[in-house]
């Protein structure tokens, strides 16, 4: 049997040896940016260089997105996931012509993909482990463009808005036992290599109508019902509920009003908010969700109007596992040669991804890595530092995958014995539902 440090050293060698075709499809990406389940030209790159490296690829994952097995099916699977959509950020210097960017970094996730395929696939390392690895080029984690998901869910195409919950509901996951992830931040201030375990809130998303009706608004006010007065006493009853979220349960709600009246002499007849509820658990987003609920129909019953509120479960909270995290550590520490100082050990978000669905399934572990100046999101975010993000983070999941499948993959093993899980996948796909519905609240008879 060959050592597992002989296996470490094969594999990060052949990363080192293909390094400029990992920049290579790291440029490429990031030269053509795109959005969430758009990501055709992406999903085929990705799956050009799995088959470059022989591997059988499946395509069209989650409506896009590709992924590639490898190894031995006599142990667990580990899903090393990157995903492929960018964002819409015409501010930013590098956008192209129709203002999408990578300004979340994912072209360094299927970088890091992409290197850790190599390194697994190319050194021959697979077959001296006990178990598999799937590569999973995941589409559309960004929670945007929601009208175009719709149009795409009423076609009977896609049945998520989340890129990794459509990848569930499709089975992608059934063979899958834990999943690895890093995700690129700005450490620069903070000069450490990575923050280790991350806890990010989860949300609910409402679309919300208030229904009135229309009257001159100088003549006859009397006869009208306004909507708008609706949505600002909703508004002001969520703000009076602010002081009840607890601060441990991280609770956001966020508002904006996106219709409110199309002429100032008529009386609104109609307006529409666009809610997000966030919190820190899934009983905390429950809660706080229902207090929501419950100011907006405030709103309507003191105006004599209508309500109707389209709840939809976005994403649920992540809670990463510690003893991914552990192994992701001990490789950067021998690695790099470096101590306690070059982490934080945690990073509390009332951020939300989509992988906190599937950390409530099987253990998932997420890394916030370096090597970016500027800010996620925004139009100063830069790639200073390429080893840092494109080639280091796919050593290091390399490096966790042989750990954890090494040696009848004990430490795999472990890894899920110490897992509860939240949910079977049908428990998960069956909250979805419960949770997803649309209520409405007419007080006009009261
Ligand atoms: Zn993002
Ligand atoms: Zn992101």
């Amino acid at each position: 049997m060959i050592d597992k440090q002989t296996l470490k050293n094969l594999c990060l060698e052949a990363i080192d040896q293909n390094r400029e075709a990992i920049f290579a499809l790291a440029d490429d990406i990031y030269r053509h940016p795109e959005m969430g389940f758009h990501e055709f030209r992406s999903t085929e790159k990705m799956k050009e260089a799995f088959e470059g490296l022989g591997l059988t690829v499946e395509n069209n994952i989650a409506y896009t997105g590709c992924s590639a097995k490898a190894g031995q099916n006599n142990g667990p699977v580990v899903g090393i996931m990157g995903e492929l959509d960018s964002l819409n950020c015409p501010d930013h210097p590098d956008c192209d012509v129709n203002g999408n960017m990578h300004s979340c970094g994912h072209h360094a996730q299927l970088a890091n993909l992409y290197g850790c395929a190599v390194g697994l696939v190319q050194s021959g390392v697979l077959p001296h482990l006990d178990g598999a690895v799937k590569f999973i080029a995941i589409p559309a984690e960004e929670y945007v463009d929601t009208d175009y998901r719709t149009g795409l869910i009423e076609e009977g195409k896609l049945h998520y808005y989340g890129g990794k919950q459509e990848y569930l509901y499709r089975g992608g996951m059934d063979d899958v036992d834990m999943v690895l992830q890093a995700h690129l931040i700005n450490t620069q201030d903070k000069n450490i290599v990575c923050c280790l375990d991350t806890d990010c809130d989860g949300f609910i998303g409402k679309s919300v109508r208030f229904i009135g009706r229309a009257a001159h608004a100088g003549f006859a006010p009397s006869e009208g019902i306004n909507a708008l007065n609706m949505a600002q006493l909703a508004l002001n009853g969520i703000h009076a509920l602010r002081e009840t979220f607890r601060d441990e349960d991280k609770i956001r709600v966020s508002t904006i009003i996106t219709k409110c009246g199309e002429m100032v002499n008529t009386v609104p007849a109609e307006a529409e908010m666009q809610i997000m509820v966030r919190g820190a658990t899934i009983d905390a987003m429950l809660d706080a969700s229902k207090k929501v609920d419950r100011a907006l129909k405030a709103g309507a019953l003191a105006i004599g109007g209508k309500v109707e509120i389209q709840n939809r479960i976005g994403y649920l909270p992540l809670h990463s596992s510690r003893e991914l995290t552990a192994i992701y550590k001990e490789n950067v520490e021998a690695y790099l040669g470096c101590t306690d100082d070059a982490f934080i050990s945690q990073y509390v978000s009332a951020g939300s991804t989509d992988l906190g669905d599937i950390s409530h399934i099987v253990p998932c572990m997420h890394i916030w890595t370096g090597g970016i100046s500027g800010a996620l999101h925004a139009s100063d975010f830069k790639v200073v530092d390429r080893e840092a993000s494109f080639i280091l983070p796919a050593k290091m999941m390399a490096m966790t995958a042989i750990d954890l499948l090494f040696d009848k993959a004990s430490r795999a093993k472990a890894v899920m014995d110490a897992f509860h899980p939240v949910f079977t996948k049908d428990g998960y796909l069956a909250f979805l539902q419960e949770h997803s519905k649309l209520d409405f609240f007419d007080s006009s008879a009261l």
